[in-house]
């Protein structure tokens, strides 16, 4: 009778175990960046520095294609064009 008592325990303790290992087993799903960066870097010809051409505010000016970081940069350049030409 104590026998049977020792075996279900035993069951038990094993069921508690393998439980308790195939949580650690488990692999944590890795967080993805919820936008992909194409790696590509452009030119602010405001400031001259280089950006994600995805952060880039673009604009075509006169066919030329232009980067920005800001609206600010954006402007400088639009104006420089304007008293150009
Ligand atoms: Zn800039």
């Amino acid at each position: 009778m104590f026998r049977l008592l020792y075996y279900a325990m035993l069951a038990y303790l094993v069921y508690v175990v393998y439980k308790f290992l195939l949580g650690l087993g488990r692999r944590r799903r890795p967080s993805k960046p919820a936008t992909r960066l194409s790696g590509m870097m452009v030119k602010d010809e405001a400031c001259e520095t280089y950006i994600p051409k995805e952060e880039a505010i673009r604009e075509v000016i006169d066919g030329k294609e232009y980067f920005f970081c800001s609206k600010d940069c954006r402007r400088k350049i639009l104006d420089q064009v304007k008293k150009s030409g």
